[in-house]
């Protein structure tokens, strides 16, 4: 599974062209653009289909070329395969099978609009492509809307506006968003706004409706879910009787709480007594 670049070609790792000019064979979505992407880099390859549609019937074929001890590499339009392209068909089969899968990692939008996001969360959920009409849109979300982890889609030019519309009827004007468009090329655009502002701002330049898109949405602010006072049931013995930190720590573990909280809750219990 290699992943091939997503606009700017020299993005293509040295292991990707190692491993596209050794392996007997290519399998790739449109064996035109993959035709081009191996003729840029010199390589001359044998190239097969493998699309969506035909990805369980290619499947089998490539494992007969495995089984005939051949190797083949596998790659999608831009990107890393199997992340909303088609891969993760053929690699299930070549597991059943007994053949091993190696991943060339290298370039995909996701990861490239998430690193540039700035968001600093500890989970990130990655949703792919929402539905194409507003009712199913707007139900998808809705289950996302609340939960506390970062939430990124991929969006089409011609649904930008609409999907940008939804997410801040849902999400709330207020929410941090980035948008991503057109990462690693020309028109590169990585803004950072609340949902709100970038829906005007997208829907005021056309510019800015062009090309490929990544949102990635920041989490639901973290609801208080703090009972105080039974976290001072367990404290206030703990803290009249050992040093604060080992007061704290005990409280950590018995309520699984956050520490800084617990450690505010300790000092003010500590004072009070005093
Ligand atoms: N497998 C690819 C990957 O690893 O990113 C994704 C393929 S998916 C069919 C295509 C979508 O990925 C586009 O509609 C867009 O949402 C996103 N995408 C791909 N290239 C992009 C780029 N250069 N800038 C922003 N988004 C991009």
């Amino acid at each position: 599974m290699v992943a091939t670049p997503i606009g700017n070609l020299r993005d293509i790792s040295q292991r990707a062209l190692d491993v596209l000019a050794g392996v007997d064979v290519v399998a790739a979505e449109d064996t035109r653009v993959s035709g081009q992407l191996l003729r840029h880099f010199g390589i001359q390859k044998s190239l097969v289909s493998l699309r969506e549609h035909n990805e369980r019937a290619m499947a089998e074929r490539i494992i007969a070329r495995l089984a005939a001890g051949e190797s083949v590499a596998q790659i999608s339009d831009a990107g890393t395969p199997g992340i909303s392209d088609p891969g993760a068909v053929l690699a299930a089969a070549v597991h059943a099978a007994g053949y091993p899968v190696v991943p060339v990692p290298g370039a995909s939008a996701l990861t490239a609009a998430v690193s540039a996001a700035g968001f600093n969360c500890p989970h990130t959920l990655f949703y792919g492509f929402l539905p194409p009409k507003t009712k199913q849109r707007c139900d998808a979300l809705a289950a996302l809307a609340p939960l506390p982890y970062l939430t990124v889609y991929y969006e089409a030019p011609h649904r930008i506006v609409d999907c940008l519309t939804d997410l801040a009827a849902v999400f709330g004007a207020e929410r941090q968003v980035v948008m991503a468009r057109e990462l690693t090329k020309t028109f590169e655009t990585i803004r950072r706004t609340t949902l709100g502002e970038l829906v005007e701002w997208v829907k005021q330049d056309a510019n800015q409706q062009r090309g490929e898109f990544v949102l990635v949405v920041d989490a639901a602010a973290e609801v208080e879910h703090t009972d105080e006072a039974a976290h001072d049931t367990v404290l206030a013995p703990l803290v009249a009787e050992l040093p604060l930190k080992q007061a704290v720590a005990l409280a950590q573990t018995i309520t699984g709480a956050p520490r800084n909280q617990l450690y505010e809750r300790a000092l003010a219990l500590k004072k009070a007594k005093q």
